[in-house]
């Protein structure tokens, strides 16, 4: 049945070419850490966006040959039959839910190392790649041939495999944007010099795609509205190839130039909509469909910009990831049950970290298939009852999922708001949207009559046997630890003036040094950066001090690093790299050299330790006694068991309210590399 709704606008059909989407929600490519090495997961995963709603649900960078291999990240591929079979699955998952499959085509060129096909690897000239020291090989004209019937072989492959919108990518400094580049591209044939030559192979590559396959499949063109960089490709010069080349793809998915900075930015740096100013003028240069991504969360901000002329296609990304059914809750009016990405890019750091994506606010991401989870689907329960200590993320989303499964479920926390880790953290600069993991939780709760909520209850042991629940989940937390025990010191620092040291969880609850401060980060994420620049902020003198060779080292994974270093320079905090506080005497910090053990002080009114978090499991060693020995009917879950990201403790409740009441489920299915 079909459901009126305010937002009709975003559901209207929209051909691209030869095919038609049916309504505007667009997921765009984006990296799964599954590709070629997970295809089932890969497969389930992409399915269940398109049993969300999603109109169009793409692969991530597909690679056409083995001469583009990102080992060890995994890329997708159609090199042969086996690639076509497991992209073909995807295809059909993808289908059987109305929604068109699309393949983006990659060639990775001078980036990649080909650490896993031994071949050389392929540049318009021959030029350092991302990480290795490995120089591509300089292509010639043969090259470019041989180049370019992979492109079209593999655009045969993906019809094969069902793909209705097939991709050219000439962006994110892949091969075809080196060539687009007026700094690397240095030949002088017709594929160099002026811009309409260093154009020449993405025109060709577009033409013999649509040429091949463009009878029953769409050409999308990703392209970059803002250039390169000026050294690459200008602003001007992108607006230029777009306007030459603009009615010849079907579709434009446009995205920007700065990527760590602004395509793909956290929460922290960048806002939901960011990308409008700089992608609005595409349209006007084509007759085609234009697609793009901003983060959207918010269905006023996505029909205002279709409504505006600025997007034909609301494309996602992230939020399809944090909710595969965005659509179809859009479309049902029930905008309060959106499950907003909180934009932490945590997805994306799996993904670097060669493992299948996982997702802070959708603890079913990537367990579609191996688990048979479902983000909007929970067996029901046996009615019996569960008390949850702890309402943080963990013990939220237990009892999110509790209720639904239809126990009876008491929530009791000792403070008297909900959400703990997430309530404080989302008060620091840049964190407002970890907000949403608490509120999202809430909101389902809040209308489930058999879900209680105690708030101010601090429970005992005596009280919790008191309470005499069927079960018990004990999500109490964790605390950082006051004595610097961390990465760098396995035991507490001895010389240690405890009046002047502060951790995060002092600093969370107002605590606002002044004066010299030394914050010492031994945990390399978020926290040490965030509390420096509070701390800059309030006034103080801040000196962040690392082991590691960057500040908030970690976060190279998010993406974030960059940003985070320039926004602590900005803000005036010191950054000393590859040392380790080694003590502190209440006047200076000792600061010892990662590498030499050289010891210098250094005048310091305060110390924020920011390195390991101790559980907070008093609670349940008390109701587990000695013996440890608990038959399942108590059990801890998140940072009280396994000090960890936020979205572990949501994974972490998800999993055990899923899992109430049943037996242990077997080991998760492992995938194999061929359906
Ligand atoms: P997680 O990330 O595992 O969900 P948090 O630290 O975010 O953990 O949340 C733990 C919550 O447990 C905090 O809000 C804290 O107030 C609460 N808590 C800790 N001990 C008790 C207790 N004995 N009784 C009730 N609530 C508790
Ligand atoms: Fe959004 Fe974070 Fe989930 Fe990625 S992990 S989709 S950024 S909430």
């Amino acid at each position: 049945m079909r459901i009126e709704s305010r937002y009709e606008r975003l559901f209207e059909p929209v051909p691209i070419g030869p095919v038609t989407a049916k309504n505007r929600f667009y997921q765009v490519p984006h990296c799964t850490g599954m590709g070629h090495a997970l295809p089932k997961t890969h497969a389930a995963m992409r399915g269940m966006k398109a049993e969300g709603g999603w109109g169009v649900v793409c692969t991530e960078y597909c690679s056409i040959h083995p001469s583009s291999d990102d080992q060890p990240h995994p890329f997708a591929s159609l090199w042969d039959d086996d690639d076509v079979r497991n992209l073909a699955s995807m295809a059909e998952q993808v289908h059987e839910h109305g929604a068109l499959a699309g393949v983006e085509l990659w060639h990775g060129g001078s980036f990649v190392a080909n650490l896993a096909s031994r071949m050389p690897t392929l540049g318009v000239r021959s030029m350092l790649g991302r990480t290795d020291p490995i120089q591509s090989q300089r292509m010639d004209r043969s090259d470019i041939r041989a180049f370019r019937r992979w492109h079209l072989a593999a655009a045969k492959r993906a019809r094969q495999a069902g793909f209705d919108v097939i991709y050219v990518y000439p962006t994110h400094g892949y091969l075809v944007s080196e060539f687009l580049s007026r700094t690397l591209n240095d030949r002088s044939d017709q594929y160099g010099g002026s811009l309409e030559n260093r154009s020449r192979l993405m025109r060709e590559l577009i033409e013999e795609t649509r040429d091949a396959v463009g009878d029953r499949c769409a050409v999308a063109v990703r392209f970059s509205a803002d250039g390169h960089g000026d050294e690459h490709l200008s602003g001007d010069e992108a607006h230029d190839v777009i306007g030459m080349l603009a009615q010849l793809p079907d579709l434009w998915d446009v995205v920007v130039s700065d990527y760590y900075g602004e395509e793909m930015a956290t929460s922290r740096f960048v806002a939901e909509g960011s990308l409008e100013s700089k992608v609005a003028y595409v349209k006007a240069l084509t007759g085609k469909p234009v697609v793009s991504v901003g983060r959207f969360t918010s269905p006023d901000l996505m029909l205002r910009q279709v409504r505006s002329g600025i997007l034909d296609f609301v494309g996602a990304a992230r939020p399809s990831i944090a909710d595969p059914f965005l659509p179809t809750k859009i479309r049902e009016d029930r905008l309060e049950d959106i499950r907003e990405c909180i934009g932490c890019n945590i997805c994306y750091a799996h993904n670097y970290r060669a493992a299948a994506l996982r997702c802070t606010q959708n603890p079913t991401m990537g367990e579609e298939w191996r688990s048979g989870w479902h983000p909007e689907k929970v067996p029901p329960g046996d009615g019996s009852s569960v008390l949850v200590v702890g309402a943080g993320p963990a013990g939220l989303e237990a009892a999110h999922i509790l209720g639904k499964r239809g126990f009876q479920v008491a929530l009791a926390d000792a403070a008297h708001e909900t959400g703990g880790r997430v309530t404080l953290e989302s008060r620091l600069p840049g964190l407002a949207e970890w907000a949403r993991v608490r509120d999202y939780r809430l909101g389902q709760i809040r209308r489930m009559p058999n879900v209680a909520i105690y708030l101010g209850s601090a429970l005992s042991a005596d009280d919790v046997r008191e309470f005499a629940a069927d079960h018990v989940l004990v999500a109490t937390g964790a605390r950082w630890r006051r004595d610097g025990v961390g990465r760098s010191h396995g035991q507490p620092i001895r010389e240690l003036q405890a009046v002047s040291v502060l951790t995060p969880d002092d600093i969370m609850r107002g605590a606002r040094p002044v004066g010299r401060v030394t914050l010492f980060d031994d945990d390399h994420y978020y926290m040490g950066p965030v509390l420096s620049l509070l701390l800059a902020q309030a006034g103080a003198t801040v000196t962040y001090v690392t082991p590691a060779g960057t500040a908030g080292d970690w976060s190279h994974y998010t993406g974030e690093q960059e940003c985070t270093q320039r926004q602590m320079l900005g803000a005036g905090v010191e950054i000393v790299v590859s040392t380790i506080v080694a003590g502190f005497d209440g006047v200076a910090v000792s600061l010892a050299c990662a590498y030499s053990g050289r010891v210098e002080r250094r005048a310091a009114d305060t110390l924020v330790l920011v390195t390991s978090r101790e559980p907070d499991d008093g609670l349940y060693r008390e109701l587990v006694g000695e013996d440890d020995d608990t038959d399942g009917a108590i059990r801890r879950i998140g940072d009280c068991r396994q000090p960890a990201p936020i979205a572990n403790a949501v994974y972490a409740g998800h999993k055990a309210a899923r899992e109430l009441g049943s037996p242990p489920p077997p080991l998760p299915a492992r995938d194999r590399a061929v359906v």
